[in-house]
């Protein structure tokens, strides 16, 4: 953070133009992802852009469309932007090894322009123009001051709904693809991959395999890790 704090501060040095009267949060697109991820655990990794990161939080159930249902997130490390484009395998042994899926993503509006603000409030509502999650949520932190929890809840609106939106659509919005198909396209273990998939998509697929959309490439998509420069990443802030 303090590093892109100088950086914007030394481009408006040498540049001729006075610096935006808005703030960079209110003129620019900001967006989320939220990617199905299959490591020891089955979780939805729910990242929203913020200040040249990706606030994250592990989301075990994975959103819910019903107003009614609070469901658990996790605060955990900023992840930088080039993660949110990611799908494919993380290594076994890797921090987070296992297969991800970028389960939806596009754009949000905060409704309080200062995330960073609302974040160390521990109240975040937004609005989400995803493939899936469309419409108005909120964040809230729960717990002691020092708790990592939080809750993702859906506002009551058109988007809300009452139908497992998980289950309902679990395909890829950028490839289409299911967990296993995921990892099976990029080497990673089918078995523990379709485990987080849908029994009936996977039933289908193995009545028909002919069905699977196939996306050869000529190298897997494999993340890996630089461990120190996430470290530099990580926020110190309360989440
Ligand atoms: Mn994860």
């Amino acid at each position: 953070m303090g590093l892109q704090e100088y950086e914007r501060k030394r481009r408006f040095a040498v540049t001729p133009e006075p610096p935006p009267k808005v703030k960079r949060s209110a003129s620019k697109q900001l967006h989320f992802v939220v990617q199905k991820h299959r490591a020891s655990h089955l979780h939805y990794d729910f990242r929203l852009e913020w200040d040249g990161v990706l606030l994250s939080w592990a989301v075990p159930k994975g959103p819910s469309l019903d107003p009614k249902v609070k469901r658990l997130a996790m605060a955990v490390e900023d992840h930088p932007l080039a993660y949110a484009s990611f799908e494919g395998i993380i290594p076994a042994g890797e921090y987070g090894g296992g297969t991800v899926m970028v389960w939806d993503r596009g754009t949000y509006v905060p409704a309080d322009p200062d995330v960073g603000k609302s974040v160390r409030k521990g109240e975040l509502k937004f609005a989400l123009h995803g493939k899936k999650l469309k419409g108005s949520w909120v964040l809230v932190h729960t717990g002691p001051p020092t708790s990592r929890q939080w809750l993702l809840i859906k506002h009551r609106d058109e988007a809300a709904g009452e139908g497992d939106v998980t289950e309902e659509q679990p395909r890829s919005v950028v490839s289409k693809r299911l967990m296993s198909e995921i990892a099976f396209d990029e080497g990673g273990d089918v078995e523990r991959a379709a485990s987080a998939d849908p029994s009936d998509a996977i039933e289908a697929l193995l009545r028909n395999p002919r069905t699977r959309r196939r996306k050869p490439r000529e190298k897997p998509a494999v993340w890996r890790s630089n461990r120190g420069e996430d470290k530099k990443k990580v926020s110190t802030r309360r989440r």
